[in-house]
């Protein structure tokens, strides 16, 4: 087994009493040239990934298995043209997710972080009370990309009695409002959300006229994928007061994140942590490790990702 990209310690220990593991890092494409032929499953991340170049040096690859739900990393149309299985880990993750979303927002809305900065800084007790914020309630909230994770940040957020209206390419059978036009949404929008996946179909979806119809008054979300939003586009946008806020889990060059994103205090910004607590890592592992674990025992997989379910 390849191991490219982190797994805990749990999944070691766990994967360990079926397979030899080589670590990616500790290995190079020069020693799979000589010993690709006895890799038979790769687990990896939705960061790490896995390219074609990789799936041609192991010529008896049969599975890959992600540690996580987004796998733009892997080319899952080229394993799947190869029969190679490829899974991930949907569904356990979606609580994690929704509540880092919610998080941003209300960081966002609250001045969470001007505000900590204020106290330990002696301001409150210097120049007295602090600058007011917004009321995060009864907002409206356009969520791009209404899957698993999109549904559970729209019930997640039911206590701030929000108006929930999504875009996605197809209209979903729900409640909420749908918008076939982001910009049309965004427009209509004081937030904005992004949870689709990442690759190139969703490359800068979200551009200087998207960012442009959220308006100085409305605040970004992106818990998706830094490529989902054209980050020059937003740094210019949030300098100029074009749009008012971000919460940003994600980047397009992470973990490098621009100085100018940086210096902006209109700005919250997270690591990539959207899934990162010990409870859902410990359940994302243990999908992943069974996974791989079912498909060496008898071929068949819990979670395939859709380009590969035909397999
Ligand atoms: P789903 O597949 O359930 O949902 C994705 C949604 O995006 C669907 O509603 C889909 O609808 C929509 N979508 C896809 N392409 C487009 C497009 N071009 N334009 C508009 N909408 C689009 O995925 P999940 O909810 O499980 O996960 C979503 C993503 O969240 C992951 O792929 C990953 O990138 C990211 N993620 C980030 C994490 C973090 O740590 N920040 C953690 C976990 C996930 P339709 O097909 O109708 O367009």
């Amino acid at each position: 087994m390849l191991l490219i990209g982190g797994a805990t310690d749990a999944m070691l220990a766990r994967i360990g009493k079926h397979f030899t593991i080589h670590k990616w890092g500790d290995h190079d494409l020069a020693w799979l040239g000589g010993n690709g032929a006895e890799i038979t499953h790769i687990v990896t991340n939705g960061h790490a990934g896995v390219t074609p170049q990789i799936m041609t040096a192991l010529p008896n690859l049969k599975m890959i298995s992600c540690y996580g739900v987004g796998y733009d990393a892997i080319d899952a149309v080229e394993a799947a043209r190869r029969g190679i299985m490829v899974t991930h880990t949907p569904n356990v993750l979606n609580e994690e997710v929704a509540t880092t979303a919610v998080l941003l927002m209300l960081a966002c809305y609250r001045e969470l972080l001007r505000d900590d900065a204020y106290v330990r800084a002696g301001e409150w007790e210097a120049s007295g009370g602090a600058p007011l914020t917004r009321s995060a309630d009864n907002q409206t909230v356009g969520i791009l990309g209404l899957g698993r994770i999109g549904l559970a940040i729209a019930n997640k957020l039911a206590p701030w009695n929000p108006t929930i209206v999504y875009h996605s390419r197809s209209k979903k059978d729900v409640s909420y409002t749908y918008y076939d036009d982001l910009t049309a949404m965004a427009s209509d929008c004081d937030v904005l959300i992004c949870i689709t996946p990442g690759g190139a179909g969703t490359e800068k979806l979200v551009d200087t006229e998207v960012l442009g119809a959220l308006g100085p008054r409305g605040t970004l979300i992106n818990v998706s994928r830094g490529s989902v939003v054209d980050e020059a586009a937003l740094i210019e946008a949030l300098a100029s007061g074009k749009l008012g806020w971000a919460g940003l889990d994600v980047f397009e060059g992470e973990p490098h994140v621009p100085q100018a994103l940086r210096d902006l205090p209109n700005t919250v910004l997270l690591p990539h942590v959207g899934s990162a607590t010990v409870e859902t890592r410990a359940a994302m592992g243990a999908l992943t490790v069974e996974n791989l674990l079912q498909h060496l025992k008898d071929g068949t997989v819990i979670s395939p990702v859709p380009e590969c379910s035909g397999l």
